[in-house]
Formats: C-alpha cells, sequence, structure tokens
C-alpha cells in the first residue's frame, strides 16, 4: 500500500500544479491520474489563452509538460482511477480496485445510488491502495449529455462529446453541433476543417459564447445555425444516420453522420458526495468557493487577523480541492492551475502544523 503525506486525486492543470508545489514543498505527493490522465485539455487543440505561451500551445502538449515538470521534481504519477475515498479518519484512505467483472467506466452513468452501494461494497470487499495524510481533490468535470433517445446509444458511433479528438473521422460528412458556449463554438471550429457541413443546433436565439469565438463561427461560410431548436433523438443502425428535431416548435427529421453534445461540464464529484459537503450543484464548497456555502464556510473559518485560514480546505481538515470540481464559475486552465497551487501551499502549512 502506498503511504505520503499527500494524495493528489486529478491531473488536470489543478491537479499537476498542486504537484508541482508540494514536490518542490518535499511532500513527495502521489498523483492517481485517473485512466485519462490530462484532463480536459488532451480533448483540446490550440490553447491561445494559457500566459506565457505566446504562439499558442496545443493542448496535450501542454500538458504533457505540466506532468514532466511535476515528475521532475519527484512527483509519483500514477494512471490510476480512485473508486472510493474513506475520509472520515486520518489517515485517509483511497481506493483504486473495482469488485470483479466490474468496468470503470460505470462511473459515467451510475446514479448517485449507485455509487453509495458501490462505495460500500468497495470498503467491505477490497483493501485500500493508499494512505494519505492529506487529499488534494482536483477530479475536475466532464460532459453534459441533452438525455434524448440514441445519444448514447451511438456514442462513438456517430456521436461525440468532443470535435476536437473525432473531428477528423467525419472527412467530407454532414455534422451538427448542439449548444451555445464556448465549447459547441470550438467543436463547430474544429470540424469545419473535415466534415462537408456544420449545423449548430441551439436552443435560443443568441449564443452565450465570448464575442470572439461567435463570430469566428457565424463568418464561416461552412457553418449553419438552427436557431430556437432543439435536438429530439438520434437516429440510425449500426452508427448515426439521421436526427429529429423541433425547430421553432416543427419538428423536422435530418439526414446526419456526427451528431456532436457540447452543453458544457459536470463536476466529477460523485465518490465524494458522502464525504465532502457539495453545493446543490454538485461543486465541492471550500472556503473560497464563490457560492453562498462557500461564503459561509469562509466566514467560519475566519483568523483573529481576520484573514480566512486554509482558503483551498473542504469541510473535511486536511482535505483540500481544487479546479473544475469546485469553480462554478470560471473554469479556465489558468485558474485551476492557481487554485492547485493554493490548495498545496495550504496543504503544506496545514501537516506542518500537525
Ligand atoms: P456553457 O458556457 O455552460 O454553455 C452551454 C451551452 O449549452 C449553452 O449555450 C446552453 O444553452 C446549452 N445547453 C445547456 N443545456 C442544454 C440542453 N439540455 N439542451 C440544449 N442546450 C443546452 O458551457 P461550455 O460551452 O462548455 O463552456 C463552459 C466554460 O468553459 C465557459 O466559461 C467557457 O467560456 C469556457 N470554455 C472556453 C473555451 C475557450 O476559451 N477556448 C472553450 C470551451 C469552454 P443556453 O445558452 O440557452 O443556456
Amino acid at each position: 500500500m502506498t503511504k505520503t503525506k499527500l494524495a493528489i486525486i486529478g491531473s488536470g492543470p489543478a491537479g499537476y500544479t498542486a504537484a508541482v508545489y508540494a514536490a518542490r514543498a518535499r511532500l513527495e505527493p502521489h498523483i492517481f491520474a485517473g485512466f485519462k490522465s490530462g484532463g480536459q485539455l488532451m480533448w483540446t487543440t490550440e490553447v491561445e489563452n494559457y500566459p506565457g505561451f505566446t504562439d499558442g500551445i496545443m493542448g496535450p502538449d501542454l500538458m504533457m509538460q505540466f506532468r514532466g515538470q511535476a515528475e521532475r521534481f519527484g512527483a509519483h504519477v500514477e494512471d490510476i482511477f480512485v473508486t472510493a475515498v474513506d475520509f472520515s479518519q486520518r489517515p485517509f484512505k483511497l481506493w483504486t480496485a473495482l469488485p470483479d467483472n466490474m468496468a470503470p467506466d460505470f462511473f459515467e452513468t451510475a446514479s448517485p445510488e449507485d455509487i453509495k452501494a458501490l462505495t460500500i461494497r468497495i470498503k467491505k470487499e477490497l483493501e485500500p491502495a493508499c494512505e494519505a495524510e492529506s487529499v488534494v481533490v482536483a477530479t475536475g468535470a466532464s460532459s453534459i449529455m441533452v438525455g434524448v433517445p440514441g445519444e448514447k446509444e451511438f456514442l462513438a458511433r456517430g456521436v461525440s462529446t468532443c470535435a476536437v479528438c473525432d473531428a477528423a473521422f467525419f472527412r467530407d460528412k454532414v455534422t451538427y453541433v448542439v449548444g451555445g458556449g464556448d465549447s459547441a463554438m470550438e467543436d463547430t471550429m474544429a470540424l469545419t476543417k473535415f466534415a462537408k457541413s456544420v449545423t449548430v443546433i441551439h436552443r435560443r436565439d443568441a449564443f452565450r459564447a465570448s464575442q470572439i469565438m461567435q463570430e469566428r463561427v457565424l463568418n464561416n461560410e461552412k457553418v449553419k445555425v438552427l436557431w430556437n431548436t432543439t435536438l429530439d433523438a438520434v437516429t440510425g443502425d449500426d452508427k448515426v444516420t439521421g436526427i429529429t428535431i423541433t425547430e421553432n416548435g416543427e419538428k423536422k427529421e435530418l439526414p446526419a453522420d456526427g451528431v456532436f453534445i457540447a452543453i458544457g461540464h459536470k463536476p466529477m464529484n460523485q465518490i465524494f458526495q458522502d464525504q465532502l459537503q457539495l453545493d446543490n450543484h454538485g461543486y465541492i464548497v471550500t472556503r473560497q468557493s464563490g457560492t453562498k456555502a462557500g461564503v459561509e464556510a469562509a466566514s467560519a473559518a475566519v483568523d483573529d487577523a481576520g484573514i480566512v485560514t486554509f482558503p483551498s480546505m473542504t469541510s473535511v481538515e486536511g482535505v483540500f480541492a481544487a479546479g473544475d470540481n469546485v469553480d462554478v464559475r470560471y473554469k479556465q486552465a489558468v485558474t485551476a492551475a492557481g487554485q492547485g497551487c493554493s490548495a498545496a501551499l495550504d496543504a503544506e502549512r496545514w501537516l506542518e502544523r500537525q
């Protein structure tokens, strides 16, 4: 079993930045990087807004740099998924195994009740993989699905949540993107490089995306937008052949080869639901969360000098959180990295006091 001063769960910008700082503080952090190490930026092409890269950098290259930097200072990175945790007493316990015959993709569709039941089973039947004196939770966020018939059935058979990863498979094909935020704009632009046509399906009459991203999409002659339109179903045989939509109240069936779902993300906090305080959107509450619950936690943690102690601390002493699974508002690589830095510094100072 691994014993560590600091376990870091998650390997996006928050997790790796926490690892760089913790490793340089000689905490010898152990990072549980998950199966898809590197987080959401692994599914991105050009990142133009991460400071320090005048000409931009590819998302996967940036994440490889993060990882290499953490390892250079002695962080141990394990490409494995944490399946359950016990934060009720110290040292904290983390499990990485699953009962026989269970696949890790269980977590992608499981309900909160399923996960509660699984956690009980894991703790009863399996040995923990790690004991940690402190933990940084940096598990990020994952794609939200629309929830219409055919959407899940045709995942990877014409339905995708990542145009950046899959656009090249849709050369000269008829494609649709659902959503009106920056993710949808980014997916649309990625698809224009390959597809015959890209049609954005948006439920309102205006995009939510940043102005510059909207302009790129609206000025691209390959792109058409269906305003006030919802996706009702994805249809096909062994792969997608069509979609059903409602456009301005009128039902329509359209031929389609690819459907890209880009309507946002949900925080990956399922395994912490009974361990840490979450807000009503499922985000972990810390003393710096920009929510009512976060403000309450912060006011209860003000010291004699009027300063909030350990801002990245969760509702459990010694467990800190950082990144998109905490941040209801910004969700940027640079804000996640900044939060990872705070969490590592808080963990270091908290451990010193123990
Ligand atoms: P988002 O900003 O929350 O946008 C989600 C979009 O999906 C909205 O247009 C929303 O419609 C629509 N939507 C939500 N639920 C839906 C449903 N059930 N059916 C149909 N449509 C639905 O999410 P995001 O685009 O993933 O962006 C999240 C954050 O990451 C933002 O802060 C964004 O700026 C940032 N981001 C930045 C970049 C970049 O800079 N390169 C790239 C991606 C994301 P309504 O507008 O009607 O609510």
